[in-house]
């Protein structure tokens, strides 16, 4: 068992996965033929893409993997919403949607959550648009959206491209990658930083229509012709594969995860309904900030968003059971220094 303890920090912050990758990943790593770094690693058709599209049921031509998801979406962003027209997403969401419109140039507009901080689809399809990206399930709010919910925002916004980001779906009991097959406009992005634990190794990929997939392709290569190395596909290959494995922390990191909300909720936070693996805490009498600081304090990172309407929540990553009890051992002797309990 790994933990992501550095010293006495415990890391709370940026959503990783507190087991470490697949042990197979390891194999790959010993066993790997440097001498084979010789070669340029294959431009498509990789042994990795060929187990995601194994793993899904989709055909190899609709799966194309790269250096992140960030990498990834930065392409798409490119590829698929480079109009005049606005990108549009929720106005509490990832980050660096907004980043990426600003650095290419492409005009944007933030859609705000319902006052329950969830997404209301017809906010999207009344809009013309240039394209559209939601993160499914959401962050850092983590709620989600139902599968048929996604085919009405699709089927009726035909004129642009609809990507969801399904960076932490692993941690929901959806998917989307069944619609890909239905509709050519819908492009869902992974990565294997969070569920697969393998944030460093930096691998992500896109499952579309082919279409889709090959106009991304060549808005990739445009930059550089060889996204993944050949140790990297390798141990991505080899996690992807390790089903067995992901499944068992997978679903360690939900029950956690419940058992934590629990436990929260007890002490009178208000959590979001969260299906990532992160919760999403806020309480009437606690001022967050504060409450971020003392646990900066005690070595233990969580995530404070200074943004109007969620400036009250706190974002803590699921840990382990260990992580997650002194986490709230802390919260609590808080509460107790602030007579909140
Ligand atoms: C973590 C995350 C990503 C980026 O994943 P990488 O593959 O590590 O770049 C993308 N989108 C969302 C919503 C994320 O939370």
């Amino acid at each position: 068992m790994f933990f992501i303890i550095t010293g006495s920090i415990i890391k709370l912050n940026a959503n990783e996965n507190p087991y470490g990758p697949s042990p197979q990943v390891g194999d790959v790593l010993h066993e790997f033929a440097y001498s084979d770094l010789n070669k340029y690693p294959p431009l498509s058709g990789s042994s990795l893409e060929k187990a995601i599209a194994e793993h899904y049921g989709v055909d190899e031509d609709n799966v194309l993997s790269g250096n992140s998801s960030d990498e990834v979406l930065a392409m798409c962003f490119r590829a698929f919403f480079n109009s005049d027209m606005p990108v549009l997403f929720p106005d509490i969401t990832y980050s660096f949607y907004k980043v990426w419109c600003d650095f290419y140039g492409i005009p944007f507009e933030e859609i705000p959550l319902t006052s329950s901080l969830e997404i209301d689809v017809n906010d999207y399809i009344s809009r013309d648009n240039g394209g559209i990206v939601i993160t499914n399930p959401n962050a850092p709010t983590g709620i989600d959206m139902g599968l048929n919910v996604i085919e009405e925002l699709v089927s009726r916004n035909t004129a642009s491209v609809v990507i969801i980001d399904e960076a932490y779906v692993d941690f929901a009991d959806i998917s989307s990658v069944e619609l890909t097959k239905k509709y050519d406009n819908l492009l869902i992005t992974r990565t294997l930083s969070k569920s697969r634990s393998l944030a460093g190794l930096r691998v992500g990929y896109a499952i579309g229509s082919i279409e889709l997939i090959n106009a991304l392709t060549a808005a990739m290569h445009s930059f550089n012709a060889y996204p993944l190395s050949s140790v990297s596909i390798k141990m991505a290959a080899a996690a992807v594969k390790d089903v067995d494995y992901f499944q068992a922390t997978v679903n360690k990191i939900k029950e956690t995860r419940n058992n934590t909300a629990r436990a929260l909720s007890n002490m009178g936070f208000r959590l979001t309904d969260s299906k990532t693996n992160f919760l999403f805490m806020t309480h009437t009498r606690i001022n967050a900030k504060d409450l971020y600081e003392y646990l900066l304090d005690k070595n233990i990172l969580v995530r404070y968003f200074s943004k109007e309407r969620i400036d009250g929540y706190i974002r803590v990553s699921v840990g382990t059971d260990e992580h997650m009890k002194i986490f709230i051992d802390s919260v609590k002797e808080y509460m107790v220094n602030k007579n909140v309990i």
